[in-house]
């Protein structure tokens, strides 16, 4: 499929070059081997893509809702339809397992549905205004073109679920694919296209020069609405640069979810929800579970069990179909992971299985267990994003809350817990966005996925991932 897919800008409904004609290689992370070269944008492509967004705006925000929504819902089929392609796609280029790059297609598939259905559904309000005099109207409209900036992590879901919502609203969008898997998000716009999305409403460009390319527009006024995934320090420098133009900003960052399995749990459930939590995407996930704190009861059991479940995980190159966890994104990626079980162990930490850096091509890294983690190592308080399970004991629900909220980050917990009392008790404490209670999985498109604290702002998917690209307005009609 890779010779298939455009390696240029898509701008104005054309695939072209980048401006100066550059262009930049896409590695297979389980090889090290380049696949393919793309357009490397420059900041006047970015412009032009701009441009392109803003000229299409007035005509697309004109078009009727079950147009815009029968739209996705094409796309939503065609994706389906065309599932083991764009597994391999994503798998080439960022990865993981063709189980798990099949997975995502169908998870990024299905916003594009629910937002399809949910273009038809934007509603306003109309009502007696308190003293009588006049009538309220309220309606809601597209904010307007949107900057969509996405990360490798899912390069099919990630651009999906910002797609899909400003699609369904009636905004025209730039989107920025990360440097490290640009051809999906390539892919599934000419699957947006070929459902009928007209010129110009999508515009994609690819670069390696991320900063120097988006930060004209973000000065430019035309630009109404930010929608950035990654890291939490680059989401800060985002929001600083947005408040130049006071932008309506959506921010999906980081997270460091506490994992935490009470002394009434199910211990076996707890384990495999662990291994999902920790070893979907390899650990690359937002969502991944980073802190284990276990009841000092079911410790040494959960500890043993998560060592046997993870040691019988095969790691490969994610084509092969025997793989169940493929390689990590890059090397750097691979050496950060790597650093910090070495400090962990070097603090104190007892490590039970992985940690060791195989030798060969490719940036794989082995399911990795660690126990007796001290509470000030650096691996408490950071995003691991890779097969690394760190786990602390506790003994009392207290202790669990006070470590499970002592961190900048708010996105998830997972909870295992069999008692009801103390699952209502526990869930109204953890400051996170979403916890998963007995079960190692939240995403879904119809839930709002988001997080508290330094995690993000703003929700997707659900019943109001579609208002953060929709604006208010409020005619008052005078009846006196
Ligand atoms: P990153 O922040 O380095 O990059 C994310 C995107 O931002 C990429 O497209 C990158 O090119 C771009 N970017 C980087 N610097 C920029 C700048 N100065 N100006 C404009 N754009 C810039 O993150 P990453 O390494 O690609 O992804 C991993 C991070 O993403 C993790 O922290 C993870 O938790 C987070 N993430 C969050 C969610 C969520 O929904 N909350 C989902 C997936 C990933």
């Amino acid at each position: 499929m890779i010779d298939q897919v455009e390696k240029g800008l898509l701008i104005a409904g054309r695939w072209r070059p980048a401006a100066e004609g550059e262009t930049f290689v896409v590695e297979n992370p389980a090889t090290g081997q380049a696949l393919c070269e793309v357009a490397d944008a420059t900041p006047a492509d970015a412009l032009a893509a701009l441009d392109a967004a803003d000229a299409a705006q007035r005509r697309w925000a004109a078009v009727p809702p079950r147009g815009r929504g029968d739209v996705l819902r094409r796309a939503h089929d065609l994706l389906i339809e065309r599932i083991d392609e764009f597994a391999r796609l994503i798998t080439l280029e960022m990865g993981k397992s063709l189980a798990e790059s099949r997975a995502e297609v169908t998870y990024g598939a299905r916003y594009l549905r629910w937002f399809g259905e949910e273009a038809v559904r934007i509603d306003g309000t109309w009502k007696v205004s308190e003293d009588g005099t006049a009538r309220v109207l309220v309606t809601r409209q597209p904010v307007g073109p949107c900057l969509l900036i996405t990360p490798w992590n899912a390069p099919l879901a990630m651009p999906a679920r910002k797609i899909g919502p400003a699609i369904a609203a009636g905004c025209t969008m730039v989107v920025k694919p990360a440097a490290q898997t640009p051809l999906t998000t390539a892919a599934l716009a000419e699957v947006l296209r070929e459902a009928g999305l007209p010129d110009g409403v999508l515009n994609v460009i690819p670069t390696t020069r991320a900063a120097a390319v988006t930060e004209p527009l973000l000065r430019d006024g035309r630009l109404r609405k930010l929608s950035f995934t990654g890291s939490t320090p680059v989401g800060r420098l985002l929001m600083a640069q947005a408040a130049g133009t006071v932008l309506r900003t959506s921010m999906e960052l980081g997270g460091n979810a506490p994992f935490i399995v009470c002394q009434d749990a199910d211990v076996d459930a707890a384990v495999e929800g662990a291994m999902t939590a920790k070893l979907r995407n390899m650990g690359e996930a937002c969502i991944a579970a980073n802190r284990f704190l276990v009841h000092a009861d079911v410790a040494e059991d959960f500890s043993q069990k998560l060592v046997v479940r993870m040691g019988s995980i095969t790691v490969g190159d994610g084509t092969d179909p025997e793989v169940d966890m493929g390689p990590l994104v890059d090397e750097r990626q691979r050496r950060r992971v790597a650093d910090l079980v070495d400090e962990t162990v070097a603090s104190g930490a007892r490590l039970r299985a992985g940690g060791v850096v195989p030798s060969g091509p490719g940036y794989f890294y082995p399911p990795t267990v660690l126990t007796e983690v001290p509470a000030v190592a650096r691996i408490t308080q950071e995003e691991i994003f890779g097969p690394v399970a760190a786990i602390r004991v506790f003994t009392s629900e207290a202790e669990a809350l006070r470590e499970a909220n002592n961190t900048e980050f708010g996105l998830v917990s997972y909870l295992y817990t069999q008692d009801l009392k103390r699952a209502l008790h526990m869930t109204e404490e953890l400051e996170t966005g979403m916890i998963g209670l007995n079960r190692g999985y939240v995403s879904d498109p119809s839930a709002p996925f988001g997080g508290m604290k330094q995690s993000g702002v703003g929700r997707e998917g659900g019943n109001t991932g579609i208002d953060e690209y929709l604006e208010q307005k409020y005619v008052a009609i005078d009846a006196g």
